[in-house]
């Protein structure tokens, strides 16, 4: 990979080390990608002072960062994070899918903790940055896909509990391949004593501190061979909400039903997409409160995000009874995934404007 003019800071050691990968980056098998860790050449870092706004940022070798022990990430939890994809398309081209709306989340995500946000143009900017200098860990088409993350933390030190006085915004990426390859079905299991969202809390946004209170749950699911956990809401603990890290769909004789997103459902770019894709081949879609009786009721179910795609729900379980639904190629929620799926790889032309050519 030849360096574009924005890299020529890079130091001699860093380009050393970027040649030396250079070689394990052809020896990749990318028939073999997992969703984990894989690093990459380089990231992004932009920093900024508490009341001011975010201005120059700039791409380093891939690495380890410094944080002050009492750093507002690291004592309170002031972070949120991103996550979207760069695809390659069938003539070799990397795309972005709706990065706009991840840099709205963004910012939304960030008015909640009390934190300043770079702006659309600076994160798209930032995003093309950080994707073209690690172009070479774009899956070929088909075998997956580069996963961007954005991440936004307190990064400056702060004892008294409030806003951290310094922020860092940086932005890394990972090649993981496709979900649909592992397996290709989910099966859930309805959570009946923690919650993931409160009404009031931060459910809605994708602040860190929505994470790791879940682990304990989906671990142990996991353990029982469930895929992952589908929680109920904190209010009443009658209605479906979602599953820790992505949203879920119904399908009742055609009618698309999915939880409405008011505060403690995550409005997800994907869930948004699958919904304007159906109304758009005339389905009905309802956004609105899923009791149990609809998940009792449910032909087809599904889940959307970036990470699942949209993936199929085999059954879901509650207490001691499971429920299982249709799944395949005759469903209603494989028709959508495919057109969701042709406009992701730039196979179909893409009317919607959702596509981000990034090369
Ligand atoms: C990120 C996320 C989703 C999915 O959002 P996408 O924008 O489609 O990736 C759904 N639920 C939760 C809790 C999430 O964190």
């Amino acid at each position: 990979m030849r360096p574009s003019p924005a890299l020529q800071a890079i130091s001699e050691s860093a380009v050393q080390s970027h040649e030396a990968d250079e070689k394990h980056g052809d020896a990749m098998n990318w028939d073999e990608l997992e969703f984990g860790v894989i690093p990459t050449d380089y990231m992004y870092i932009m920093k900024c002072s508490n009341g001011d706004n975010f201005s120059q940022g700039h791409l380093a070798p891939y690495g380890k960062i410094e944080l002050s022990p009492f750093s507002g990430i690291l004592n309170y939890g002031q972070g949120v994070l991103e996550g979207l994809k760069a695809i390659r398309t069938k003539d070799g081209r990397v795309q972005l899918f709706r990065p706009q709306e991840n840099a709205l989340r963004m910012k939304m995500s960030a008015e909640r903790l009390c934190m300043p946000s770079p702006s659309t143009h600076q994160f798209l900017d930032a995003l093309k940055q950080t994707v073209l200098a690690n172009k070479r860990w774009v899956p070929p088409e088909g075998k997956g896909a580069l996963y961007i993350r954005p991440l936004l933390i307190g990064s400056g030190p702060v004892l008294g509990l409030g806003p951290a006085p310094e922020y860092t915004f940086l932005i890394f990426a990972t090649p993981v391949g496709n979900y649909h390859k592992r397996g290709s079905t989910m099966n859930l299991y309805i959570e009946n004593e923690v919650r993931r969202a409160t009404p009031g809390g931060t459910g809605g946004v994708k602040s860190i501190t929505n994470y790791s209170p879940v682990f304990e749950v989906v671990t142990k699911a996991r353990a029982k061979g469930f895929t992952d956990v589908l929680f109920l809401d904190a209010a009443t603990g009658k209605n479906i909400e979602e599953v820790s890290s992505c949203n879920i769909f119904f399908v009742k004789d055609n009618v698309i039903l999915t939880p409405r997103t008011s505060g403690t459902v995550l409005p997800g770019v994907t869930r948004k997409s699958i919904i304007e894709i159906a109304r758009d081949r005339n389905y009905m879609v309802e956004e609105r409160d899923v009791p149990l009786e609809d998940v009792l009721a449910a032909d087809e179910v599904f889940c959307t995000g970036t990470a699942v795609e949209v993936t199929a729900v085999a059954s879901i379980t509650h207490q001691d009874k499971r429920i299982e639904y249709r799944t395949g190629e005759e469903t209603v929620f494989h028709k959508l995934r495919v057109v969701l799926k042709e406009i992701q790889t730039g196979v179909v032309e893409d009317k919607m404007g959702w596509t981000v050519l990034i090369d």
